[in-house]
Formats: structure tokens, sequence, C-alpha cells
């Protein structure tokens, strides 16, 4: 009898503290989904400031106003993290055409790739060679390539489930084409947008002219997919097709710009620090609504909704806003060198830049010991369909900060969509629905809720 007392008793405690935790999350979802705040600041952010480009007015005003945001808030501490970022300007708007026969030409949409260089003033024009790949130039030879505008053409797979894993299929293309094509004497290049949608809208992204000296460096463009499939089509009815671009962007000298960093101090553990971020910075073409204006206010979220259910953390939770992830990478490398040189204990990080459609789960970055922890508690995210928790990179921000010890991890939302608007003209703020948007900020709280209350596993020491 007295054993039995002993059981009931234990699975009474056992099921008070699934009971707390449960609770607790009911709690989050709840005032994510009937409170929002974040679908607010994202409509300040989209539609009254707009794309946010590093070195910007914009990307100013964007630090400026969540700043103000985050200390209506309440935290305990607000503040401005400064780091020098690249500027690049886009100028006025690209044109481009192709011209089958003499006089016969068809005009296609096009924007230049960031930190590409400009046309001559008048534009360029060549001869086309098609391409699916970097590795195709070594075959064709400067003898083929020599005076040409190459145009990588290969697509997104699209038996592939995961739209991140065909974006990294192509995007080497983007990236490294203007250097490499540069090799073999090209003028220039035009790149397959990297989308898996047919459509009408070229997108942007980051390129690399690698150690190319600046005399030698060629003007890389992006071409809409529409675009591609058509310039396709025609060289192959005539090879002797030419194509016309003309785009005057420019990189201009690094400017003064910041994290926006806000933080709740731990109770009981203030020395070990948690972080939950997005970039601040955008592309030019759209608002970054998806990429990654909401991966910002869904951090911002996490404290708010921290604080609203009436939550202690005993860690310190810091959101951080990084700027110039599209063009740079500087805002998460200085965070993570400021971290460094404070001797700051960072234990977690999470990060939300992967647009903000319906969450699905997280993808972790961290010791068995860790993922088997977050996996126990798998059943609690349950009925809010939460259920991927996988084992991969977390975010390019928080990466820098990357220990053995760590847990990292990224918040999945279900990515079919996301390429869509990627770094497009589209990417903007009513593409985004509210309660996707909220119930990604709503699983980021609780995660982070219960990275807290439990703590991270140590990773084991080998003795000896
Ligand atoms: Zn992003």
């Amino acid at each position: 009898m007295k054993k039995l007392c002993l059981l009931i008793f234990m699975l009474g405690m056992f099921s008070y503290a699934q009971t707390a935790d449960e609770a607790q999350l009911r709690k989050i979802y709840d005032v994510s989904l009937t409170n929002a705040k974040g679908y607010d600041w994202l409509n300040h952010l989209s539609n009254q400031i707009g794309g946010r480009l590093s070195g910007s007015i914009q990307a100013q005003q964007a630090v400026d106003y969540t700043k103000s945001q985050l200390e209506k808030l309440g935290l305990d501490r607000v503040w401005l993290q400064p780091v020098m970022v690249p500027k690049w300007v886009r100028g006025t708007p690209e044109f481009a055409y192709y011209e089958s026969t003499p006089g016969l030409s068809t005009n296609v949409p096009i924007c230049a790739l960031g930190g590409s260089v400009a046309t001559r003033p008048g534009g360029l024009k060549a001869n086309v060679i098609e391409v699916q790949g970097i590795e195709e130039l070594e075959t064709l030879g400067r003898e083929k390539i020599e005076g040409k505008i190459v145009f990588f053409n290969r697509p997104f797979d699209q038996k592939l489930v995961s739209t991140f894993a065909a974006y990294a299929g192509c995007v080497d293309q983007r990236y490294m084409g203007a250097a490499e094509a540069g090799k073999y004497g090209a003028v220039g290049i035009i790149v397959r947008s990297m989308s898996s949608r047919i459509d009408d809208l070229p997108h942007t992204g980051s390129m690399s002219y690698g150690d190319t000296p600046v005399k030698d460096r060629i003007p890389a463009a992006a071409i809409s997919t529409r675009g591609a499939d058509l310039l396709s089509t025609t060289l192959k009815l005539n090879a002797e097709t030419k194509f016309y671009f003309k785009q005057n962007c420019e990189q201009l000298e690094d400017v003064k710009s910041f994290n926006v960093v806000g933080e709740i101090k731990g109770s009981t553990h203030p020395n070990e620090i948690m972080i939950v971020g997005g970039h601040l910075d955008s592309w030019d073409l759209g608002d970054g609504s998806h990429d990654d204006g909401a991966g910002c206010v869904q951090s911002m979220e996490v404290l708010r909704l921290l604080k609203e259910t009436g939550y202690k953390p005993k860690r310190t939770i810091r959101v951080v806003l990084f700027m110039n992830e599209e063009n740079g990478l500087r805002g998460g490398n200085e965070y993570a060198k400021v971290a460094k040189s404070n001797n700051e204990n960072h234990v977690f990080a999470l990060e939300s830049d992967a647009g903000g459609f319906t969450p699905r789960g997280f993808s972790l970055d961290c010791s068995d010991a860790n993922f088997e922890k977050v996996q126990s508690w798998k059943e609690l995210f349950e009925p809010y369909l939460i259920h991927l928790f996988v084992k991969g990179p977390s975010g390019a921000d928080i990466d820098p900060l990357k220990t053995s010890d760590m847990l990292l991890a990224g918040l999945r939302p279900d990515l079919q969509r996301y390429f869509d608007h990627h770094h497009a003209a589209n990417d903007t703020f009513e593409h985004v629905n509210k309660r996707e948007l909220q119930m990604g900020a709503a699983t980021m709280a609780s995660l982070v809720y219960l990275v807290d209350k439990y703590g991270v596993e140590p990773t084991k020491k080998i003795k000896g």
C-alpha cells in the first residue's frame, strides 16, 4: 500500500511538471495569437520604412524604430552595438533585352546582383553562351567564352522537397559565376533567378569577385525565370542572339551602422546568456518582410511573450537584430567578436531567417545530449502542429558564436513558398500571414522557455 501511494505521488509529481509546461506553452501561444505585436511591428518596418539595404537611410530608420519599440517593452537593458558595414547602391533601374535578329529585340526583367559593378554607361551588348554551371566553363574554354556574356541557367531541382536544398544546389552560379566566367574572358554574366516559380521577377542576392582585381571585374545580373526560359529557347533557335544590359550600381565606402540588442537579466544565472534573433537589413527590391523582417519581429516577440505571460527567466535572454547579413555578415561577426572579448558565456542561440510562414519545428546544431533533450519536449509542441526536430544548420548570424557547448537552433517554417519571394520585389508585407507569423513567434518563445527552465547539457570533458 505504501509503495502504491508513493507511486501515485510520483506520478502526480510527474504529471504536475508536465502540466506546468503545457500551461506555459498554452499561455505563450494564446497571447501571441490574440494580442499580437509582431505583425504590427512588421507592418511599420515594411510599409513605413521599406527595404533596408546595409548603409541605407532605411536601415538606420529600422535601427531607430526597433530600438524604440524594445524600450517600450520595459526590458532591463536596450542598446546599440556599432558595426561598420559595406554600402552598395543599385542606382537607377536596370534595363535589358535580347536581340534575335538585328532590330528585333525583346525586353526582359533583370536586376544587378548585390556587389556587382556597373556596365559601361551606354550598357553592354554581346553574344551569349548558355551554361548549366561553373564546371562547364572549363570544358568550353576561353575560345568559346571570350568576349561573350555567360548565361548561367541551371534551374532549381523541383524534386527536392527542401527548397533550401534546391537553392544550395544552384546558388554557386550567382555567388561565384562572375569571378569564374571572368577568368575565361567573359564580359558579363546573367544568372537565372534563384526561384522555382516561373514569373517575371528577378531575384537579387550577394555575389563575390573573389580575388579578381578591380579592373577585371565584370557586371553580373539576375534574370527572371520566365526571361531565362525565353532567352534559352531563343538561343536554341539562333545561337547568334545578342544580349544587352545596362546597370549603374556602385560599391561605396563602408559606413557605421548597428546591431540592436535588448535583454531581460536572468534571475538565477545572469551570466548564462541565451539569444534570439534575425537580421534587420534586407535587399532593396521588396520591403524585406519575409527576409528577414519576420525573423526580427518574431525575436522581439519572444521577449514580450515571456514578459506578458509572467515568466521570469533564470538566464539572461537577449534579442539581437543583426545588421548586414545579406551582403557581408558584419553584424553577426561583430556580435561574436564582442561576446568573446567580453568573456560572455553564451549557452543558447536561436535564429529565425527562413520566412514568416507556418512554423514546422527547428533545425538544431548541438551535441547529441542536447538534441535528445530538445526531442524529449516534442510532445509539448504537438498541439501546435510543431513536429520537426532535426539536426542541421541554425542561422548565418548566430553561427559565428558557435562553441561545442552551445545549443544553436534555427526556426524551420514551411519552405514551399519562400523562394517565390526571396530577394525579389514581391517580398512584401501582404505576403506574410498574421497567424503564421505569430505561430512562429510563439514556437520560438516556447523553446526559449524550455531551454531556460531546464538548461543546456554540458559537453562531457574527456579526462587525461
Ligand atoms: Zn535572410
